[in-house]
């Protein structure tokens, strides 16, 4: 089984949103194995977007970021990375599909409501990231022996 980091960002908190979007994965039956609620620290902000720290729009992201909680979560499934990611779907909800979480509840490219892992490594990365080991629960679902 892969295991993919989810986080719901800011706005996901602000707008009442943490339970409709918990609901997709919950819909599509997917194994959440972790999941908590921090306020996100301006160290593990640069270090998860290390890659946009040159954009101008990066004070932006920081500002947004640390404006509330975020929920993280880790979810575990056979090819869950891709299938969160298109259950997402597009950075900027403008151009997402209609049906997927950033099309149904984004408002803008800024405020895009979550962050899913886009690759294997990334995903390893950012699990260890904002999770330690121990922290992770083990439990065996219903479906894990038929499709798991
Ligand atoms: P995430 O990593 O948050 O899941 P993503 O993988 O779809 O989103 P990335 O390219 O990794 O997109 O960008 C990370 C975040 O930076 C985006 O979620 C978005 O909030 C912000 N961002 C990216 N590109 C832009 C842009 N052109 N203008 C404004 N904000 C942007
Ligand atoms: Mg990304």
């Amino acid at each position: 089984m892969e295991t993919t980091l989810i986080l719901l960002k800011p706005d996901t908190v602000q707008r009442w949103l943490i339970g409709q979007i918990i609901s997709r994965f919950e819909n599509k039956g997917l194994k959440i194995i972790w999941m908590k609620m921090m306020n996100l620290s301006e160290e593990i902000i640069n270090e998860h977007y290390d890659f946009l720290a040159d954009k101008p729009f990066f004070p932006k992201i920081k500002s947004y970021m640390t404006s509330a909680p975020v929920v993280a979560m880790a979810v575990s499934w056979t090819n869950v990375i891709k299938t969160v990611r298109i259950l997402t779907w597009a950075t900027n909800p403008a151009e997402a599909l209609p049906g997927s979480i950033r099309w149904d509840f984004a408002l803008t490219i800024d405020w895009n409501v979550i962050h899913a892992s886009d690759s294997e490594e990334t995903a390893q990365i950012e699990l260890k990231r904002f999770f330690k080991e121990w922290e992770i629960t083990n439990y065996t679902k219903i479906s894990d022996e038929t499709v798991g």
